[in-house]
């Protein structure tokens, strides 16, 4: 996607309010906020992990369950360090930076340079900005450093804070975070995993052998990923501590083609299940590879600043297992009993970003709605447009005042229903104030007892999104509720 075309998209909220929203509801911290927060490093919240459990769950399942030939792996974060001289990452797993001298900032200048082309789109310079944005792929794809600092110079890009353009030399910085591990005099300096991937690649033939799989076959994998991006900005987008979801699916060589529209397809389809429409999403087809792939897409996301990566995926041949089988000196090979013969597989690789998921969803679902009440006056409200089954809390429960054994009636729903959905009970007076609570963290039922529940056991049923009130009887708001929130019914859209 151009820089142009990422600026024609707006969204009905600013990226400030919904920082500010998922901060303030329970969804996302600032780590350590006490002590004023540590850069690029985020807690969840109550809502928050369970958003972000949830996302995982249908991941997971729709990887693992639906598809007979993918198993999942839970490796470790710490790896032998020379998984990562092979994997390429101790030599090439850098970025380009630059220091202002003035400010005494460091920034990423690929990322400097794109905010300077959106500038000039934005002042009606959409050529000079596409000349700019050619030059530096250029300069990227051949390391061409000297070049960067001339596009710097040439274009008079200058520090956001000190406003000057006096830059120190363009330098390479390596992403991996490292530490020791042993007694001090004898410790061996190991790194904290930048990808989940190469949990996989490592344990490629423990996992074909002892779970006895086919080519072709997947391993999933989600887990903790560590990168000191040294422009971290954008909240949850670029953190220095992010969860990945990733699966490698090992294939015959020769068949990565087909194998690589299909994942594209599939991929899609999993982001029209969550209800995102889609012109919010982009397949942004990689001009520049690397090293190691032979084709590679991201599938981006309309985010109020514009559409960014949020899923990759990439056809890696056979450079991981071939450059592992290298350094470790053992046989990474598949005996393809259809072929007789031994061969090493390609790998088409999926690999999102949870955090960044958690953010698209957020984008969105939040939802600013001024709803007109007579010719007047007009209420506004705020609600997250969550899918169902991903929403944190799925039904709250009410009492419509706390006396008459009301209160009694709610609770013993409460616990009838708490253990197949999450939910909360609550009593205060406000029946507005609590329907405005469940809304802004996005609960799609809300549930009220009331004296006619205690008559015929049907209780009102308000929906999130279209207000809509209902009445049902008690015992079909299990199924109602499973209907309507479980993971399986978003399963069950990937069929279609
Ligand atoms: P970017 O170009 O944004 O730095 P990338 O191309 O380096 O991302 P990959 O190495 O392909 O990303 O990682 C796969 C996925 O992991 C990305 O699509 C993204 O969702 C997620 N990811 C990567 N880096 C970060 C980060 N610093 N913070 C949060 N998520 C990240």
């Amino acid at each position: 996607m151009s820089t142009t075309d990422a600026l024609l998209y707006s969204s009905d909220h600013t990226f400030k309010e919904l920082i500010a929203h998922a901060q303030r509801y329970g969804f996302i911290y600032p780590s350590s906020e006490i002590y004023d927060g540590l850069q690029s490093i985020y807690d969840y919240g109550p809502y928050g992990v369970a958003l972000k459990r949830n996302l995982q769950n249908f991941w997971w399942q729709s990887m693992t369950q639906l598809h007979q030939n993918i198993v999942g792996i839970d490796s470790a974060i710490m790896m032998h360090p020379t998984t990562w001289k092979a994997s390429g990452h101790i030599d090439g797993f850098s970025d380009p930076m630059v220091d202002n001298k003035d400010s005494k900032k460091r920034y990423r200048v690929d990322l400097l340079i794109e905010e300077h082309a959106m500038q000039l789109v934005s002042q009606g310079k959409s050529n000079q900005s596409k000349g700019l944005m050619e030059a530096m792929e250029r300069c990227l794809a051949a390391g061409d450093l000297p070049g960067l600092d001339e596009l710097l110079q040439q274009f008079g890009i200058v520090c956001p804070l000190s406003k000057t353009a006096d830059w120190t030399p363009v330098r390479q910085f390596n992403l991996m975070f490292s530490t020791q591990v042993g007694a001090q005099n004898d410790a061996t300096t190991i790194y904290l995993r930048p990808e989940t991937a190469q949990g996989i690649f490592v344990n490629f033939l423990n996992v074909q052998k002892t779970a006895r799989m086919k080519i072709p076959f997947g391993i999933a994998q989600v887990g903790k990923a560590f990168r000191n991006e040294i422009v971290a900005r954008q909240f949850t987008f670029r953190m220095r501590e992010f969860e990945q979801m990733e699966m490698q699916f090992f294939i015959q060589p020769g068949t990565e083609k087909c194998w690589f529209d299909y994942w594209q397809e599939n991929r899609k389809n999993w982001y029209s299940s969550l209800g995102i429409e889609q012109e919010k999403i982009n397949i942004y087809p990689h001009k520049q590879l690397a090293h190691y792939a032979t084709a590679a897409v991201d599938i981006e996301y309309a985010f109020p600043f514009g559409y960014k990566e949020v899923e990759g995926i990439h056809s890696r041949t056979d450079f991981d297992l071939t450059s592992h089988q290298h350094y470790a000196k053992k046989k990474l090979q598949y005996f393809d009993p259809d072929l007789k013969k031994s061969y090493i597989p390609y790998v088409i690789e999926t690999s999102v970003g949870l955090d960044r998921l958690v953010l698209m969803l957020l984008s969105n679902a939040l939802t600013k709605e001024n709803n007109p009440v007579n010719e007047e006056r007009t209420t506004s409200r705020t609600y997250l447009k969550l899918p169902p089954p991903l929403a944190p809390i799925k039904s709250a429960i009410f009492p419509l005042v706390n006396k008459d054994g009301l209160a009694e009636k709610a609770l013993t729903l409460f616990d009838q229903l708490k253990y197949d959905f999450p939910l909360i009970y609550e009593a205060t007076p406000s029946i507005g104030k609590r329907y405005a609570r469940q809304d802004l963290i996005g609960t799609p039922y809300s549930i009220t007892i009331d004296y006619q529940t205690l008559e015929d056991e049907t209780v009102t049923i308000r929906e999130r999104d279209s207000m809509r009130q209902y009445r049902i009887h008690m015992s079909e708001i299990t199924h109602h509720l499973a209907s309507t929130t479980s993971i399986k019914s978003l399963l069950l859209q990937l069929k279609k």
